[in-house]
């Protein structure tokens, strides 16, 4: 899951962008709204993290583009402003959740689930899939009820292949799903990341095929729910 998080206050973004990162968020960081802006506009992002008193473009007038370019990303909004007439004028402009400066980090990310879980139609935070159940607040998975181990990216990968079930991702999407753009990453390592995924899940009947040119998906098991 892939986070812009638009803060100009270093400090502040820094130790958010931890924070979210350290519970498998990958996050991206803008320091001022023009930047913002077009991050949004040619990025692919899960959610927006946006502070209003920006440098530059301030952060209502980038909420305003983004809604006016009709990109339906859940936007929450960082206000150091409390009031009821703030709270109904950002939520008319097109936020979807808004919270007053300082954050509680624990309201923060429950609050980042349940924004990306509506996001992607999945209010429900468990995926079940035949004999394959992710929990996308934990983030643990289980086959048969047994717990299936797997590392940070491992579970990344399998988590956004459960939520296109059927749908084809490239390997660019998958990289993009699980990785900052600093980092370094190949195709290749896309590929061992799938086979490895493969190996715990076909025992099980979980299949994730290959098409060749286009990508990969994540085949629907025949006892799945729709
Ligand atoms: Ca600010």
């Amino acid at each position: 899951m892939r986070i812009l998080l638009v803060e100009d206050d270093a400090l502040l973004a820094d130790g958010l962008a931890r924070a979210l990162s350290h519970s498998g968020y990958v996050v991206e960081l803008a320091g001022d709204g023009k930047s913002a802006d077009s991050w949004i506009e040619g990025g692919t992002f899960d959610l927006v993290i946006l502070d209003l008193g920006l440098p530059g473009l301030d952060g209502s007038e980038v909420l305003q583009r983004l809604r006016g370019r009709r990109q339906k990303i859940p936007v929450l909004v960082l206000s150091a402003r409390e009031g009821l007439e703030e709270r109904v004028r950002l939520l008319d402009l097109g936020a979807d959740d808004y919270l007053v400066k300082p954050v509680a980090l624990a309201e923060l990310e429950a609050r980042v689930r349940a924004l990306i879980r509506r996001g992607q139609g999945t209010p429900d935070p468990a995926i079940r899939l035949g004999r394959l159940t992710l929990d996308t607040v934990g983030k643990r998975a289980w086959l048969d009820g047994e717990a299936l181990d797997l590392t940070a990216r491992e579970w990344a990968a399998l988590e956004f292949l459960a939520q296109r079930v059927n749908r084809i991702v490239n390997k660019d999407q998958i990289m993009q799903a699980l990785y900052s753009w600093e980092d370094e990453i190949t195709p290749n390592a896309v590929e061992k990341f799938i086979s490895r995924l493969r190996g715990k899940l076909e025992p099980a009947g979980i299949v994730i095929r290959t098409v060749r040119g286009l990508g990969y998906y994540l085949e629907k098991p025949p006892d799945a729910r729709d």
